[in-house]
């Protein structure tokens, strides 16, 4: 028992050196402020995600040594704060699911006090959710038509096989005009997506698809997909407008809008 509070202390301590031998000018994190002299590693070291240069997947150097954040997430808080204007007060009446969380935007987004924010997961065994988290499936929301005003579902879709259905399943769920946020990993060399469903092993989809519980890496025609479901499709790369942030230069962020 006396072991536990020991344990803490030298993780704590740890972190604190780890800060300490990283913080710097170079880079500012949005979501925590912590400011580095260098990015912490992220990304899956499979030699699949390089060769088809797999945006959001492929290893680099963007996260965030002192909240977890990944360069990703960086750039959706980016957005939602500066183009969206979330914070402001003509968007406190907001409507928010927030699907497969990132901790370090849903406690932004919780503490602000929207009128509704509601997350949901698929639970994996192995992985812990927090107590905020609700179990949900993206094929079968439990939610009326029309509710939300903002979807974010980040780094979800890759991990499912009949991806259309869970976009026609958002879109249900959304008002008219509302946006998702709907963040892939992305190939800047595919037209068309990789996917094969006899492939069933974690092993099999870690080489093929770089992470043993993907089932596709995704070409250009991911916004075809969200189109056929409805979607306006909009794109935007923020990099150029953060240079501090440590954003991916390369990542888009992918907005589909309901259109009324
Ligand atoms: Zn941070």
């Amino acid at each position: 028992m006396k072991e536990q509070p020991l344990k803490k202390l030298a993780r704590r301590i740890k972190k604190s050196l780890k800060l300490l031998l990283h913080s710097g000018t170079n880079y500012e994190c949005p979501l925590c402020g912590y400011r580095s002299r260098d990015l912490a590693p992220i990304g899956n070291d499979y030699e699949v995600l390089r060769r088809y240069e797999v945006v959001g997947a492929a290893p680099r150097r963007g996260g965030c040594y002192r909240c977890g954040a990944y360069d990703r997430d960086k750039l959706v808080f980016l957005y939602l704060r500066d183009e969206l204007g979330i914070f402001s007060a003509a968007k406190k009446d907001y409507h928010i699911l927030h699907i497969a969380p990132s901790h370090a935007i849903a406690s932004r987004l919780q503490a602000h006090g929207f009128a509704s924010y509601v997350a949901g997961d698929l639970f994996a065994e192995g992985y812990d959710y927090p107590g905020y988290v609700k179990e949900m499936n993206v094929l079968n929301l439990p939610f009326d038509d029309n509710a939300f005003d903002l979807v974010l579902c980040n780094h979800v879709l890759e991990h499912i096989e009949d991806d259309r259905r869970a976009m026609r399943e958002i879109y249900r769920v959304m008002k008219a005009g509302a946006r998702a946020i709907l963040q892939v990993p992305l190939s800047k060399v595919l037209e068309k997506s990789i996917e094969d469903p006899a492939l069933k092993t974690e092993e099999e989809r870690a080489r093929a698809f770089g992470q043993r519980d993907h089932v596709r890496i995704y070409g250009r025609d991911y916004y075809e997909r969200l189109r056929q479901c409805g979607f306006r499709v909009e794109e935007q790369n923020l990099s150029a407008a953060y240079p501090r942030q440590g954003l991916n230069p390369e990542e888009r962020l992918t907005v589909a809008v309901k259109t009324p």
